[in-house]
Parts: C-alpha cells; structure tokens; sequence
C-alpha cells in the first residue's frame, strides 16, 4: 500500500518518508496543496497523512474539497496546532484522525494502523467508483443511471468493498461484517457472497470488478481500460 505524506518542512517529511519505509509503507511526499491534490487525482493511496499549515493554503480546505467530491481517503492529520478548537475543526472537515506535532512515529504509525483498519471512518452519503454510485444510506446501487437490486449481505458486502477501493478486504473482516455472531459460518460463505455479487455487477454492466487475492481476501478496483 502506498502512502501520501503532505508535509511542507522537508527535512521532518524525508525523516517520516524514511521511518514509513523502514516500517513496510512506502509513500510520496508532497509541500503543497497544489502537489497533493494532482498526486491524489493520480494515485490510488491507501491513506493521506497530511500536515495543515502548507504554503499554498489549509490543509483543511483540501480534506473539505476531497469529501465534498466523496473521496473516502482515510486521512491522518499532523499538525502543530494541536489544541481543541483546530483538532475539532479537523474531524468535522472529515479526517480521520488527528496527531499534534511533535509526536513519537511509533504512535504515527499506531494511529495509521488504526485508521486503516476502520477503512476510514469518513463515509459520504453517496460512493463513487467507475460508473457505478453507491448510496450509503439506504444501501442502493445505481450504474449509469439504473438502480440494481442487491440483497442485503449483497449490498453490505459491496459497501465494505467500496469504502476500502484498492485496498484488500480480508475474508475474516468480511465475515465479521456480514454475518452474527449466532450465523452458522460454511467455509465458503462469503465466496458466494462475493460469486452472487459478482454476477450482478457483471449483468448490470458495471466497470468496476473484484478480485480475488488467494488466501488473503478480496480488493475492487475499476476494471482498467
Ligand atoms: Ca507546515
């Protein structure tokens, strides 16, 4: 998985690139607001670690701009303004969690791990990915304008795959989520979840696709051109 890191003073940006690596995440980094957003529109990132003061705006307006487009990016900010009313200010404007400068990179990478697992708590109403749109309110799917009819652990299991696009969704985090505790699990339960949903998004045109990562779990992505 690949991290962007906005951080506009260089030397702590190529300390933390050089910690991140060391840790298994590799990561670009970006001084400005400008460089983030085009390296955003680019690459697929796992998540942001995003630093607020930048010299071509607030890292702030940049997180608003992002959700605004539904862009579910996990988001960690650091930041020096470490105190409540910003920290506040940073949550509301849709990151995912907020460390105040300076702090140790163990707990940045703790929090990271953190905020990977959840897949970003930023859930906008509606998801996007190729041509499809998926309503996280009432569970809808809807490609090129029609709406697709989706069971309910059809519909959950397309959710969870949308909110981690390009990440990995591993069989176990899919089971917990579609399935109690008092569900008498098969062994290939989700596989035909996943069979059935397949089927659907392929009928219905969609150009988006899951793939099966072999004994790990599943990740969608759109189908490349
Ligand atoms: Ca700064």
């Amino acid at each position: 998985m690949r991290l962007l890191l906005v951080e506009d003073d260089a030397e702590l940006s190529a300390a933390l690139v050089a910690d991140l690596e060391r840790r298994g995440f590799a990561s670009d980094s970006a001084a400005t607001c400008e460089d983030a957003a085009l390296f955003v529109q680019t690459i697929q990132y796992g998540a942001m670690i995003l630093d607020l003061g930048l010299p071509d705006g607030n890292g702030l307006d940049m997180i608003r701009r992002l959700r605004a487009q539904a862009n579910p990016l996990p988001i960690l900010v650091i930041t020096a303004r470490g105190d409540l009313e910003s920290r506040i200010a940073g949550l509301e404007a849709g990151a995912d969690d907020y460390l105040a400068k300076p702090f140790s990179p163990d707990e940045l990478v703790a929090r990271l791990r953190a905020v990977l697992r959840r897949g970003g708590s930023y859930q906008g109403r509606e998801i996007v990915c190729g041509n499809l749109v998926f309503d996280t309110d009432n569970s809808q799917l809807t490609v090129v304008g029609r709406v697709v009819s989706l069971s309910q652990r059809e519909s959950a299991l397309l959710g969870l795959l949308l909110r981690r696009t390009g990440l990995v969704v591993t069989k176990r985090l899919a089971e917990d989520q579609l399935f109690g505790a008092q569900d008498l699990l098969g062994s290939n339960a989700i596989e035909v979840y996943v069979h059935r949903l397949r089927q659907k998004l392929e009928a219905a045109e969609t150009s988006v696709e899951i793939v099966t990562i072999r004994g790990v779990g599943y990740l969608l992505k759109p189908v490349a051109e």
